[in-house]
C-alpha cells in the first residue's frame, strides 16, 4: 500500500508503484491499532483468554467500539477472534505489537536517562511518542542509550528483531517468609503507584526480604534496604521479584539458620 509511513521509510520503489518484489506489504495500521495490538500482547502475558471484555477494561474503551475495532484488525489479518479462545494475536500482528513495545520500552529510557524525567511521568510521554518514532530514530536511540534492555520500570525491551526476553513470573504476592529476593520489575500503569513504590525503594535491582506474611490475604512486612514497610497484597501483586535466598541457595539467610 503506497503512502502509508511504513512505505515512506523504505528505499525508493520502482517508478510503476508496486512494491519491489519480495518487499513486505503491510496494511496501514493507525496508532489507535498499535495500541490494541499492544494492550492485546500484554493482556495474553498477565494470562487467560484476552476477552474483548478485558480489551476495553484495559483500553478504557467502550465495548462496542472494542468490538468494531477487533473485527478491522481480523479483516487486516492482525489477529483471530474465537468465542472459546477469545483474540489471539497472529505473527504479524504480535510483530506489531513487539515494535511498539520496543519504541515505547527504548523511549522510556532515553526520557529518564537522557532527559532526566522522573520515573513516574516517562510512560505517559512513551504513549504517545512510540508511535511517531522511525526506525532511524530508534537504532540511534538504542545506540546511544548502549543497547538498554530493560526499561526504567524493569521491562524487558524487545530486540530489534521482535525476540521478547523472558521474564520471571514470580511476584512480590509469592514470596514466603525469609525469602530474600531482587526486584526485577514494576508495573508502569499507574503513576500514583509508581510515586509510591519509589518512596519505599521498591525499584529494580533493590534487595529486600520478606518477614512476615499478615493472615488472610493481609499485608507483608518487608525489610527494604535498613527500613520495614508494610505492603498490602494489591501492590504486592504487581511487582515482579526474583527470589534469590533461601531457595537458590546462593546467600546466607539473614537469621543465620
Ligand atoms: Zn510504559
Amino acid at each position: 500500500m503506497r503512502g502509508t509511513m511504513e512505505s515512506s521509510e523504505r528505499a525508493p520503489q520502482t517508478g510503476n508503484g508496486q512494491p519491489d518484489a519480495g518487499e513486505e506489504i503491510r496494511p496501514r495500521i493507525t496508532p489507535a491499532m498499535e495500541d490494541y495490538l499492544k494492550a492485546i500482547y500484554r493482556l495474553n502475558a498477565d494470562g487467560g483468554p484476552v476477552t474483548t471484555q478485558r480489551l476495553a477494561d484495559e483500553l478504557g474503551i467502550s465495548g462496542p467500539s472494542v468490538t468494531n475495532m477487533v473485527k478491522r484488525l481480523d479483516e487486516l489479518k492482525m489477529l483471530r477472534h474465537t468465542r472459546y479462545q477469545g483474540v489471539v494475536l497472529t505473527t504479524a500482528g504480535e510483530r506489531v505489537a513487539l515494535e511498539v513495545l520496543r519504541h515505547h520500552r527504548l523511549l522510556e529510557v532515553y526520557l529518564a536517562e537522557s532527559l532526566g524525567v522522573p520515573w513516574d511521568e516517562v510512560h505517559e510521554e512513551a504513549e504517545r511518542l512510540e508511535h511517531l518514532l522511525s526506525d532511524n530514530l530508534e537504532r540511534r536511540i538504542d545506540r546511544a542509550l548502549g543497547h538498554p534492555t530493560f526499561d526504567p520500570h524493569g521491562a524487558p525491551i524487545p530486540t530489534a528483531d521482535g525476540h521478547m526476553p523472558a521474564l520471571s513470573d514470580r511476584r512480590l504476592s509469592d514470596m514466603a517468609v525469609g525469602d530474600v529476593a531482587t526486584v526485577e520489575q514494576v508495573s508502569d500503569r499507574d503513576p500514583e503507584q509508581l510515586r509510591y513504590l519509589g518512596s519505599l525503594g521498591l525499584v529494580p535491582g533493590q534487595r529486600l526480604e520478606l518477614r512476615e506474611r499478615l493472615p488472610f490475604e493481609g499485608p507483608i512486612r518487608l525489610l527494604i534496604g535498613e527500613h520495614e514497610h508494610l505492603i498490602g497484597a494489591p501492590l504486592a501483586r504487581i511487582v515482579h521479584v526474583v527470589v534469590t535466598a533461601p531457595d537458590a541457595g546462593t546467600l546466607p539467610t539473614p537469621d543465620g539458620r
